[in-house]
């Protein structure tokens, strides 16, 4: 990617990310659903996803647990930029570690494990946070999950500043027969796309710091990689993910998770995208990354579906194709065959039209595109459009 796009002046940096901070403020006061509605005895959502357990098609089972809510995103200027997850949550109220356990133990009883070797286990937030998840429910839990000898692949999420060598001893211990994946938000190779675009209040430094806990371990690092941020071409777009795998695969992660960015509401994304200004990537620039990146020992998975509260918009194609190139996406997260995603076709063309789009050039620089971009947007008008919209989860 032209680094064109990041020299910039102080001064045009700090008011670029005075704006953004700003607005993702705004974005998040809208934010108030009606906690009496909200049953946090009941998982968020779990359902069953196809996977590859090392080169194995597997069927595997996700859970969402309705948590209090990531701790980055209560703070008042904290919170990425592109992360909904917020809106399902307690918004930091405190939630009865038994209610934790219920909805745990009433999903985990839906599900015949010896069908189901793979586990994901999310709670909109860090799992390894003991003021998100407490440890004494983090530990029933993993615990539980060790005793199912069936189970031989959990997938967690955290940010990297919990995890620790304590912590990835105890998994270690409390599940002697399953291989553990932790899922980090690595998002970008860029500190200031992480910085000024996502708010994501972590650096690269801290990235490599992390995947150093992961050296020799059986527990793996599982990088989440963006895919069309804000403010970017989709060209440049596909450049940055590009760069951004072969970074995570650098600091040591085993999988990396392409992580389209989808439209969950109320978010600084939601705003933009309700102006005008954005729109989630093409599944060609998906399948574009994978072809560019794709080698055997890098295990690659297509992702940026899975989310509590549900987007209301993904990366898509056109209407003609969605489906088909869906099912691809499918299974070639089931097989991981390249072959898969090769010399595929639209019947309505829309892969000209994608090929156009990766024409497009913006000579400005990334603050220069924030300022203009921002200040063109009536953000009230926005805001009040926003928060009309029903609250569903
Ligand atoms: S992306 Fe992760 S770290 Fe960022 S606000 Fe969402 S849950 Fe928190
Ligand atoms: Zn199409």
């Amino acid at each position: 990617m032209d680094s064109n796009i990041y020299k910039c002046s102080m001064a045009q940096y700090k008011k670029a990310k005075e704006m953004i901070l700003e607005l993702h403020t705004n974005v998040k006061r809208l934010i108030s659903p009606n906690l009496k509605n909200r049953d946090f005895k009941k998982a968020g959502l779990s359902e069953v996803g196809v996977g590859s357990l090392d080169g194995v098609p597997v069927e595997r089972v996700i859970i969402i647990l309705r948590g209090s809510g990531c701790e980055w995103a209560q703070n008042r200027e904290g919170g990425c930029t592109m992360c909904g997850h917020l809106s399902g949550s307690s918004l930091g109220a405190s939630i009865p570690p038994g209610h934790f356990i219920k909805q745990f133990d009433d999903v985990m009883k839906r599900y015949d494990f010896r069908k189901y070797p793979m586990l994901c286990l999310y709670n909109g937030g860090s799992f390894l946070n003991e003021r998100e998840i407490p440890k004494e429910v983090r530990r029933y839990m993993l615990r539980k999950i060790g005793a199912v000898s069936h189970i031989k692949r959990l997938i967690i999420e955290s940010r990297p500043e919990h995890i620790t060598k304590k912590m990835l001893d105890e998994i270690e211990a409390l599940l002697p027969h399953t291989t553990v994946e932790i899922g980090v938000g690595v998002e970008t190779v860029s500190d200031i796309l992480r910085e000024l675009v996502l708010n994501k209040g972590v650096t690269s430094a801290e990235l490599i710091k992390v995947g150093e806990k992961f050296r020799n371990r059986k527990t793996r690092l599982l990088a989440y990689v963006l895919v069309n941020p804000p403010f970017l071409t989709e060209m440049e777009a596909i450049e940055d993910t590009v760069a951004s795998i072969r970074f995570a695969a650098e600091i040591g992660a085993k999988i990396v998770s392409l992580e389209a960015v989808s439209i969950q509401h109320l978010t600084l994304v939601s705003f933009l995208a309700e102006a005008g200004f954005y729109q989630t990537p093409w599944i060609w620039s998906m399948f574009e990354i994978v072809r560019r990146t794709y080698h055997p020992g890098l295990q690659l998975r297509i992702g940026g579906f899975e989310f509590f509260p549900i987007p209301k918009e993904f990366t898509s194609n056109c209407l003609a194709c969605n489906e088909k190139m869906i099912e691809k996406i499918n299974e070639f997260n089931k097989y991981n065959d390249l072959g898969i995603i090769e010399n595929l076709s639209c019947s309505q063309h829309c892969d000209l039209e994608w090929k156009k789009e990766l024409q497009v050039v913006d000579n400005r620089n990334l603050p220069e595109r924030i300022i203009s971009t921002l200040g063109a947007i009536d953000i009230e008008k926005v805001l009040n459009r926003l928060k009309q919209y029903e609250h569903k989860n």
